[in-house]
């Protein structure tokens, strides 16, 4: 794995890599890797010959000074996990400080308007700014051909595809599903925060969706329309019974736009479901399914059972 810190050996790289004929896939991370991350850089594999994995933990995406403080760091075990993936490790492993990125204060930013007004969103002001400043400046420095993105944070997935849209970047949005530990939690730089205890109390929400789920399931087996309603009641209802926890929101959304679902949809519909709660008192994690997607119903249904 070849470490780079500055914006300028990066560009050189990347320069190289172009005149080369290569095929760039970025992976931005926050670092404090884990297999959810080493999946999209084994995705990211699959999609070209050039993967450039970004490793920084970027300040202006935090709402909250002590989240930022209190952010895992390890960039020794994530080089040390990066360069055991064989064929799939990362050309380029770019981890800047954050002087390297702003090297003085900006007075520039991108703001996705609509996408960005509910879920974290909501709860987390200026966060989704901050993320698509980042993606921007990382799309321009790495310019790559494709990113790719998990669908663990499915609400910045959706963010990302429209700013690219909307400011016509020549890029491909990847998405993956959702990596998750043995009990259903989905993995997440967070969970080492986590203690014991912690860690039980955070089966709650991927418990959540998973209700969510079979609710759903349940009115398509008795041949119904889809009831917004009631999947909503079904992952409130197992949430409500869990300890430990203290939910920051739980909404069903339509899963594009993310706005209100109707009160009905056709069996065939899709539905966002998406929870963010804090575990012991301040890990604030967060999870979603989407409803009438088949296969993430599989996989999230596999993974909780
Ligand atoms: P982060 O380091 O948390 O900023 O995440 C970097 C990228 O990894 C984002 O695109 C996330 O959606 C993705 N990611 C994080 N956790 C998971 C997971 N458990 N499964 C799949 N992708 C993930």
């Amino acid at each position: 794995v070849r470490q780079v810190s500055t914006v300028a050996v990066l560009r050189a790289a990347v320069h190289e890599a172009r005149v080369a004929g290569r095929h760039t896939v970025l992976v931005p991370t926050m670092g404090a890797l884990h297999e959810g991350h080493l999946a999209l850089v084994r995705l990211a594999a699959e999609h070209g010959d050039h993967t450039v994995v970004s490793i920084f933990v970027n300040p202006t995406q935090f709402d909250r000074r002590e989240d930022l403080a209190a952010y895992p760091r390890d960039l020794d075990g994530d080089l040390e996990a990066l360069g055991e993936l064989g064929s799939a490790t990362p050309a380029v492993v770019f981890a800047p400080t954050v002087a390297d990125i702003y090297p003085r204060p900006p007075l520039t930013s991108v703001r996705v308007e609509d996408l960005t007004d509910r879920l974290c969103g909501a709860t987390r002001p200026g966060h989704f700014d901050g993320v698509a400043t980042m993606v921007t400046k990382l799309l321009h420095l790495v310019q790559p051909d494709a990113a790719v993105f998990g669908r663990k944070d499915f609400q910045q997935l959706q963010v990302v595809r429209r700013l690219v849209a909307d400011l016509d970047l020549p890029v491909a949005i990847l998405a993956a599903p959702t990596v998750r530990e043995a009990d259903g939690v989905a993995m997440s730089s967070r969970n080492r925060r986590l203690d014991e205890d912690g860690r039980q109390a955070a089966r709650a929400l991927s418990q959540a969706l998973r209700a969510g789920v079979l609710a759903a399931r349940d009115q398509r087996a008795s041949g119904g329309r889809l009831s917004s309603v009631a999947v909503q009641g079904a992952a409130e209802e197992a949430l409500a019974a869990a300890e430990g926890i203290e939910v920051d929101y739980l909404e069903v959304l339509l899963p594009e736009e993310l706005s209100p679902a109707p009160r009905w949809l056709p069996a065939d519909g899709q539905l966002l479901v998406a929870v963010a709660a804090y575990v012991g008192g301040e890990v604030r994690l967060i999870d979603n399914v989407v409803v009438g997607d088949q296969e993430d119903e599989e996989r999230l249904l596999a993974a909780t059972a």
